[in-house]
């Protein structure tokens, strides 16, 4: 990979302070980005100080919870006053809930779709906007193998990751003739606080990540940084002719 693969590309980043998404706003700044990083998690400041000398300029941290349509408002507000355009934009931030359906409260239920699944038409009200007189633009939803695998406890979370890929491909459909590209991005499972919640969440917390890594055919689960990778690589010039695409990037998960 070129260090400089994005350079002076533009990017909003959500869930950028943990996992996947911190590991997104590292490499993409290495590359060469400009990042908005958004999350509810005040530790944005922190992932500002954890960059390089020199690389500060390149990030600015947006507080807020992307379920909320002032969020969505607000780091596009600084992705045009900071940097003067979008040309990714990552949906990544998500929560996982681990239930049967049946178990989910109302409230349960309601915030789980509306941080995985509403946050995605918020950052389209307002970023669509931005990009159709730009000509071009990039969306890349984080999906799962919840998004097309049914796994037990994923009461919530499996649907909502099935709606991350519907709502890609309707996306895709609908704007590809003004230059603009929609992927999920669909990863296996990968070492992150939010698998560790989610290991605790199960009531066996050990049995739980057995279960996992034993259900990669590649035998262990994904750093996050490999996950981030692949998302270097799809907002570089290299991948212009993916879009509507359903990328499976998960050990070999939903092959057996
Ligand atoms: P994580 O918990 O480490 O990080 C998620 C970040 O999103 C956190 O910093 C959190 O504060 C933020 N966030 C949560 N709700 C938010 C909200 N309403 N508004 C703004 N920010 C919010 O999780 P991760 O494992 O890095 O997950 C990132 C994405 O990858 C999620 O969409 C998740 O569903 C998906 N994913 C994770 C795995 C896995 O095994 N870890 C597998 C497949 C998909």
């Amino acid at each position: 990979m070129s260090t400089l693969e994005l350079q002076d590309k533009v990017a909003i980043v959500t869930g950028a302070a943990s996992g996947i998404g911190a590991a997104i706003v590292r490499l993409f700044v290495k590359a060469g980005a400009r990042v908005v990083a958004v999350d509810t998690d005040t530790n944005l400041t922190s992932l500002a100080h954890s960059l390089a000398d020199g690389q500060h300029d390149r990030v600015a941290a947006v507080v807020g919870d992307v379920s909320q349509e002032e969020t969505a408002r607000a780091y596009t507000k600084a992705a045009i006053d900071h940097f003067g355009r979008v040309d990714v934009m990552i949906n990544n931030a998500g929560i996982a809930c681990v239930k049967p359906i049946a178990d989910h409260t109302p409230e349960e239920w309601d915030r789980v779709m509306n941080v995985n699944v509403k946050s995605i038409y918020w950052s389209a009200r307002y970023v669509i906007p931005v990009m159709k007189p730009q000509g071009s633009g990039l969306f890349l939803n984080t999906g799962s193998i919840s998004s097309v695998c049914g796994m037990p406890g994923q009461g919530a979370y499996g649907p909502s990751k099935g709606a991350v890929v519907q709502l890609t491909r309707q996306m895709a459909i609908d704007y590809a003739s003004f230059g603009i590209r929609v992927n999920a991005v669909c990863p296996g499972t990968v070492d992150t606080p939010l698998l560790q919640k989610a290991a605790v969440d199960s009531g066996d917390a050990a049995g739980f990540l057995r279960g996992l890594e034993q259900g990669h055919p590649i035998g262990r689960i994904a750093a996050p940084e490999e996950i981030a990778e692949f998302f270097v690589f799809l907002s570089s010039n290299r991948a212009r002719f993916f879009t509507g695409a359903v990328l499976m990037i998960d050990g070999g998960f939903s092959a057996s």
